[in-house]
């Protein structure tokens, strides 16, 4: 991170650049690349614990009785980090957070950071460990985020006790939060139809449990031929981090989060992308199995994994540069104001499958 130091802003007063400002603090703030430092930071950490975790010198907690084992949770302003209350395990933690700390420049915040402690967890050793982290100790452990910090008695209350849903009945359980979306269909497997309850819930949500078990969309979206830009908007739409109306909207800019084609539903990913009758015409006219695929989800990633799952090759590569081309669509109508028919959305996405 040494090497990013080279921003400057200026600041437009009466339509006129004014002023030369150097930022000393965080990394090229505003601008659009300083998000790809930041991920990279972040695995950055991610890899040192997981790495920990695999050596032995931190133990992940487990999600239930030979469930999934997390070691840590990364949202977009805040870090969960798990491990064994020893002080062993919290003394590898110190080191890997300093290691942390020099590599990327960035310091913890002592202040603003808080312990859990299982219920379980001795007064004696909950004293060492406090001391030797220098935070404060929070006493509501039961919800941080809308996540149970520590599987509840009640299994409808508990995200880690439900597991990945296959055990769990659509209906006869009280888990839903608005069942009446869930339609019954081959579709819709329970597992998915939790994934999107957990979504729904946590949208802000950033790498989590559900990421790494996506290695194999990951594996097969990423070795398709297509342009690095297509690769990397196909990431991001399935990340839901494209800047559509309704994402604006929830990060508080003052926007209307409808769409500027309908004006009727809000600007999703998937609307765009997908559902809204422009998109719809746009693969009515795409050849092979997609022309027929009319999945029914409200999140992207959701129809990634369908499409990954049911598509070859073959068609997966014209998904994805069409997917990419309804993109720029919106955003040539967005910002010019320029309509496109779908038979030249179509032919763009050809040739430029063709160039690569
Ligand atoms: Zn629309």
């Amino acid at each position: 991170m040494e090497t990013v130091r080279l921003a400057s802003y200026s600041i437009l007063i009466n339509g006129e650049p004014r002023g030369h400002i150097t930022p000393t603090r965080g990394i090229k703030q505003g601008d659009p690349f300083s998000l790809y430092l930041f991920l990279l930071c972040a695995k950055g950490l991610s890899s040192l614990l997981r790495h920990a975790i695999g050596s032995g010198q931190l133990h992940a907690i487990a999600s239930c009785q030979g469930g999934v084992q997390v070691s840590h949770l990364l949202f977009a302003n805040n870090s969960l980090l798990f491990c064994k209350a020893t002080p062993g395990d919290c003394q590898n933690l110190l080191n890997i957070l300093a290691l942390y700390e020099v590599a990327s420049g960035q310091t913890i915040n002592r202040n603003k950071t808080s312990i859990f402690f299982s219920r379980n967890t001795k007064p004696e050793m909950r004293g060492v460990i406090r001391q030797m982290l220098g935070a404060q100790v929070m006493e509501d452990y039961e919800k941080y985020l809308g996540l149970p910090m520590v599987g509840g008695k009640s299994k409808e209350r508990s995200v880690w006790e439900v597991g990945d849903g296959r055990s769990i009945g659509i209906r006869s359980h009280k888990w839903l939060p608005h069942p009446s979306r869930f339609k019954d269909g081959a579709d819709q497997d329970l597992r998915t139809a939790y994934q999107v309850a957990f979504r729904l819930n946590h949208p802000h949500s950033g790498e989590h449990s559900f990421a790494s078990q996506d290695q194999r969309l990951w594996k097969k979206l990423l070795s398709l031929n297509m342009p690095p830009k297509v690769r990397t908007f196909m990431w991001r739409a399935c990340y839901n981090v494209l800047p559509t109306k309704s994402n604006l909207a929830q990060r508080k800019v003052q926007i209307d989060s409808k769409c500027s084609f309908c004006g009727k539903q809000d600007e999703t990913i998937q609307h765009i992308l997908w559902e809204f009758p422009f998109a719809r015409n746009v693969w009515a006219l795409v050849r092979g199995k997609l022309q027929k695929s009319n999945f029914v989800t409200e999140e992207f990633f959701m129809l990634a994994r369908h499409m990954v799952h049911r598509l070859g090759r073959n068609d997966l590569e014209p998904w994805a540069i069409t997917s990419w081309s309804l993109w720029n669509t919106r955003n040539r109508f967005q910002f010019k104001h320029v309509r496109t028919h779908p038979c030249e959305i179509l032919q763009q996405a050809e040739s430029l499958l063709e160039e690569y």
